[in-house]
């Protein structure tokens, strides 16, 4: 059931809004603008049904603030108002307001309409959704990964925890692609995705598609060593998918992976790190593919073999 917030000064108005939804969504009420600000940042609610009059804070101010505030900007939000005049709703379309329900209230118009909106929310939430998620692999993908990689860097900062990011690529994919075919190598990058994702489950791991065959992954808190073994726990298990690769290249297909694990400061810039592991992981095809390096907190390098 969608969540619906209702912000009204008056009990008794937000009560009949409340009776009128109350059969097809789940409805809070609050009756003052911090009460309902405090609510709408929860992020759990898909439309907001805003009074206009209400004492000190009006649905005005509310409104403006709801729309500045990152986690709350999203949300859609009718503006319920007893007052007629075309710059009441002009001023609240103009500050970014859905659509207008009147008092005293119509119960098949109040429903319609916020039906229509919580339609829209879905569908835009849904496409939004949609465009995260790489279509081949079902991971996150690469815009989804600009996003969020410098989010997870900052984390770390604050939190204090070391920092690990590491870049994956399939080694002699272009062979494989010309002795099986794109389609045949299309199927092989996803069972690689899922492979690496079903070992990269907590939340503080991060993996995404980078592009092509090419995979990155972030892990908050793991020392150095606990990440490089983890890595090359999920080399193995690429391996022992047992995908045949041309024979003249290898018995099974293979990726190589190259990272680092840092205690992130500030002055340092994410990219800077990004660039080291993608170092590692042109280490690993020179010395031979199929392996894990890897840089620790001191910078010295690891390899697998
Ligand atoms: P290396 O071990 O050095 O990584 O060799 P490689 O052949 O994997 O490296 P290269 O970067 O030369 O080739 C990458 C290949 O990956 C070339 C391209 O055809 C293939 N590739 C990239 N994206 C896709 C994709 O979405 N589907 C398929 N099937 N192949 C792709
Ligand atoms: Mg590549
Ligand atoms: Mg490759």
């Amino acid at each position: 059931m969608e969540k619906i917030l209702i912000i009204d000064d008056s009990p008794v108005q937000a009560n009949i809004l409340k009776s009128i939804l109350k059969d097809e969504y789940a409805i809070t009420t609050a009756h003052t603008a911090e009460e309902g600000l405090q609510f709408a940042k929860t992020g759990e609610f898909s439309l907001i049904l805003l009074d206009i009059i209400m004492p000190q804070v009006d649905g005005f101010m509310l409104l403006k603030t709801l729309q500045e505030e990152i986690v709350t900007q999203h949300i859609p939000v009718i503006l319920i108002t007893s007052l007629s005049g075309i710059q009441n709703e002009e001023r609240g379309l103009t500050l970014g307001a859905v659509d207008y329900i009147t008092k005293p209230y119509n119960p098949p118009i109040v429903r319609a309409r916020v039906h229509t909106h919580i339609k829209l929310f879905q569908y835009r939430t849904q496409i939004e959704r949609e465009a995260m998620v790489d279509q081949l692999t079902g991971v996150a993908n690469r815009r989804r990964y600009d996003m969020s990689s410098v989010k997870k860097w900052q984390e770390a900062i604050r939190l204090r925890v070391p920092f690990s990011v590491c870049m994956f690529d399939i080694d002699k994919f272009k062979v494989y692609n010309d002795t099986f075919g794109h389609p045949a190598g299309d199927k092989v990058i996803a069972a690689v995705a899922g492979a690496a994702a079903s070992m990269l489950r907590r939340n503080t791991d991060f993996f995404a598609r980078y592009g092509g065959e090419e995979f990155v992954a972030i892990i908050l808190g793991n020392s150095a060593e606990s990440a490089f073994q983890h890595l090359i726990q999920i080399r193995k298990s690429v391996e022992s998918l047992q995908i045949p690769h041309n024979p003249e290249v290898s018995q099974w297909v293979t990726v190589s992976i190259g990272g680092v694990t840092v205690l992130p400061q500030l002055e340092t810039p994410y990219d800077t790190y990004l660039k080291i592991a993608d170092t590692m992981l042109y280490d690993a095809k020179r010395y031979g593919r199929n392996q894990v390096v890897w840089s620790s907190e001191k910078m010295e390098q690891w390899r697998e073999r």
